[in-house]
C-alpha cells in the first residue's frame, strides 16, 4: 500500500537532497570501480524494506493472535515479548505493542525525523520519512488513512504514537473474521508493513497459504 499519493510537492528522481547525492555519488563510483553490483545492493534494499523487517513483525502478530498468553506479555512489555521471538537490537531497544481495538485505532508517526522499529519492521518506507506525512499524521490521521485507502467506522478513534529515539511502537491489528483455523504462518501472511504502522489493515484476500 506504498502507491498512495499526498498532495504536496515531492521531490523529483532527477532533484537530489544532499544526503541523496551524496549516497548516490558514493554508489555510483563503488559500481564503476566494480565494488559492487547494483541490482545486488537493490536486491538487499528491497529485502529488508518488504521481507526480513515486516515479516518479523508479522510473526509476532499471528502469535499475539493464536496465543492470548503472548498476546498479554507482548502488551505488558513489548521489548521482552518481540526478544522472546529472537527480534531485538538497535531500533528497538523499547519497543511499545499498541494493540487496535473496536473503539480505538492506533497509528505510527516520527514527527521530528524517521524513528522506526526496525527489528520488527525492517526500514522505514520513504513516505513514513517526508514531511507531509509527519505533519499530516497528527493534524488529521483520517484524512491520512483515507490517503491509504482506509476507512474507520465512524466509532473508532485514532491514536496517533509520536516514536522517539528511545521508544518505537508496534501497532497489533485486529484479527480479521473469517480467519479462524488458519495456521499462524497464513495468519502472518496478510499481516502488512502498513497493518503494523496504522496506515493499513490485514487483508484475507491476500493470504499465502505457505509463506514459507
Ligand atoms: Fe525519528
Amino acid at each position: 500500500m506504498s502507491g498512495h499519493h499526498h498532495d504536496h510537492d515531492h521531490t523529483h528522481d532527477n532533484h537530489y537532497t544532499p544526503i541523496e547525492a551524496r549516497v548516490k555519488a558514493l554508489e555510483t563510483l563503488m559500481v564503476e570501480k566494480g565494488y559492487v553490483d547494483p541490482s545486488a545492493l537493490d536486491a538487499i534494499v528491497e529485502t529488508y524494506e518488504t521481507k526480513v523487517g515486516p515479516r518479523n513483525g508479522a510473526r509476532i502478530v499471528a502469535r499475539a493472535w493464536t496465543d492470548p498468553a503472548y498476546a498479554e506479555r507482548l502488551k505488558a512489555d513489548g521489548t521482552a515479548a518481540v526478544a522472546e521471538m529472537g527480534y531485538g537490537g538497535r531500533g528497538g531497544e523499547h519497543i511499545v505493542a499498541c494493540f487496535n481495538t473496536p473503539e480505538e485505532h492506533n497509528l505510527i508517526v516520527c514527527t521530528l525525523c524517521s524513528c522506526y522499529p526496525w527489528p520488527v519492521l525492517g526500514l522505514p518506507p520513504v513516505w513514513y520519512k517526508s514531511p507531509p506525512y509527519r505533519a499530516k499524521a497528527v493534524i488529521d490521521p483520517r484524512g491520512t488513512l483515507a490517503d491509504f485507502g482506509v476507512s474507520l467506522p465512524e466509532g473508532q478513534r485514532i491514536r496517533v504514537w509520536d516514536s522517539t529515539a528511545e521508544t518505537r511502537f508496534l501497532v497489533i491489528p485486529m484479527r480479521p473474521a473469517g480467519t479462524e483455523g488458519w495456521s499462524e504462518e497464513k495468519l502472518a501472511s496478510i499481516v502488512s508493513r502498513d497493518s503494523m504502522i496504522g496506515t493499513g489493515l490485514p487483508r484475507i484476500e491476500d493470504a499465502v497459504e505457505d509463506a514459507r
